[in-house]
């Protein structure tokens, strides 16, 4: 695994509570390679290794992508069901 990203997250259960929670969502170079905002988090440590300072706000702008991608995928009715 590349990273993860840990992050609230809460959701209705059948029972009409609301659960509050934190859920860790790791990148994983196998697993997310058909995600394309993934795939260029890890092309670029691919390509450059560790994080410099050269590439700081490369990498920020990567990750928030990505984050981006993760969290709004991960509110859908389908996970909502998985989780319970
Ligand atoms: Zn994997």
């Amino acid at each position: 695994m590349l990273c993860a990203l840990t992050f609230p997250h809460s959701f209705l259960r059948a029972d009409g509570v609301e659960v509050h929670g934190v859920r860790t969502v790791g990148l994983c170079p196998v697993c997310d390679a058909e995600n394309p905002a993934g795939r260029a988090v890890v092309s670029h440590f691919s390509n450059h290794g560790e994080v410099t300072s050269a590439h700081v706000d490369d990498v920020a702008t990567l990750l928030r992508e990505w984050s981006e991608e993760v969290v709004r995928s991960d509110v859908t009715a389908a996970d909502v069901t998985a989780a319970l």
